[in-house]
């Protein structure tokens, strides 16, 4: 099922993010993560790759996603970054999701390795959704979008005006970025709405609840933090277990404020750990 249709369905359409694991234990780690998370109903599951293609140094995106369309049942929102692709490498990596089934492709250019050449066949995001919209029309074309803007745009005004090029060029649904203030996503859709954008757009979430997490997270997503948010960490960083407790609860806060302020879809960054997936989901299923 395409993606886009989820949304002419459900009020709210819940969806998870995994990442490929780079070890055996990781892959039964995750293989457990996806059967739990049948319970939680989500309409899709997306997986991520690695900047240089679909694959990373461990399990494939495209074997999990497989796993999550045959075994578990579950829709696969399949991630492509298009920045250190070729057309040929593009083509080879289309024609093996053709024939596993799979429908949906998340459209992305992945961050630019200054120490890796610069292909130029896909430059944007946008590029890579409107060759396969005009080469492979069976395809559901997902994007993503950043509702504190994407560091490279001067502003998210410029940010949005470029996701317009994405929507002609054949996306049908966004996925956010992570933030952990919501007036951030609901001043960006208000903008989106306004600049002319009517795709459906996921909310991302992501629970933090872990010490180690925070830095990484936060230099990767450029997401910023509200004094709430700094100051539960302050509150329990030296307290393992009051830390994970605090951000389940923060994250099922955000959600629930996203869903009962009409986001179109919450999307959960589970970081494979179905223990938070499941405290999570805890927390808001009374809403979906
Ligand atoms: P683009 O849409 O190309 O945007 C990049 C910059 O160019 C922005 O500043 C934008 O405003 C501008 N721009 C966009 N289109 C045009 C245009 N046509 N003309 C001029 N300027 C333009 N990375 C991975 O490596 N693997 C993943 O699996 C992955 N998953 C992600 C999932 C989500 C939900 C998000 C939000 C990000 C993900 N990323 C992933 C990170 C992403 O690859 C980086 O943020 C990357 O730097 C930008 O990718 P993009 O697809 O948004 O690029």
């Amino acid at each position: 099922m395409l993606i886009r249709q989820f949304f002419a369905q459900k009020k709210c359409v819940l969806s998870l993010e995994v990442f490929p694991p780079k070890t055996e234990p990781g892959w039964e780690k995750l293989q457990h993560l996806l059967r739990e998370a049948k319970k939680m109903d989500p309409s899709f599951i997306s997986i991520t790759c690695s900047a240089g293609g679909s694959g990373t140094a461990g399990i494939p995106t495209s074997q999990v996603a497989a796993f999550v369309k045959n075994e578990v049942q579950i829709e696969p929102l399949t991630h492509i970054t298009c920045v250190g692709s070729s057309e040929a490498d593009l083509n080879d990596n289309l024609q093996h999701l053709m024939a596993s089934g799979i429908r949906n492709i998340m459209c992305l250019r992945g961050d630019i390795n200054p120490e890796l050449p610069l292909h130029k066949d896909f430059l944007h995001a946008s590029d890579l959704a409107a060759y396969i919209q005009k080469h492979y029309g069976c395809f559901g074309l997902s994007g993503a979008c950043y509702p504190q803007h994407h560091p490279e745009a001067a502003s998210l005004l410029e940010d949005v005006q470029n996701l317009k090029i994405k929507e002609e060029a054949g996306v049908t649904h966004l996925v956010s970025q992570l933030f952990f203030d919501n007036m951030h996503f609901y001043r960006f859709l208000n903008l989106a709405r306004r600049a002319g954008i009517t795709l459906p757009v996921s909310a991302g979430v992501m629970p933090i609840v872990k010490r180690s997490q925070i830095e990484r997270t936060v230099s990767l997503s450029s997401a910023s933090l509200p004094s709430e948010f700094t100051r539960m960490i302050s509150r329990y960083q030296d307290d393992p277990a009051s830390l994970y407790d605090a951000g389940i609860d923060y994250a099922v806060k955000q959600l629930r404020d996203l869903i009962e302020g009409g986001a179109d879809g919450i999307h959960l960054y589970a970081m494979n750990d179905a223990a938070v997936a499941a405290k999570v989901y805890d927390g808001i299923r009374d809403l979906l």
